[in-house]
């Protein structure tokens, strides 16, 4: 998957469907607010730490991304 599609934690999204990059949950965000970590982070690998923006508008234009 491509960067660009993958928000991280602690970033401004819109309301929309997310799936975590590492695990597959589905997060479904209601509303406008910042992308907390997935729920399965901690008892499983979690490397990429992000979310896969299945619908919506994702991420903050003016949000950067890490360089990792
Ligand atoms: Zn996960």
């Amino acid at each position: 998957m491509s960067k660009k599609d993958c928000v991280p934690y602690g970033s401004d999204v819109s309301a929309g469907t997310y799936e975590c990059a590492d695990c597959g949950h589905i997060y479904s965000n209601q509303s406008k607010t910042s992308m907390p970590p997935c729920p399965e982070h901690g008892k499983s690998p979690h490397k990429l730490n992000c979310w896969i923006i299945l619908s919506g508008r994702g991420d903050n234009p003016k949000d950067p991304y890490p360089d990792e």
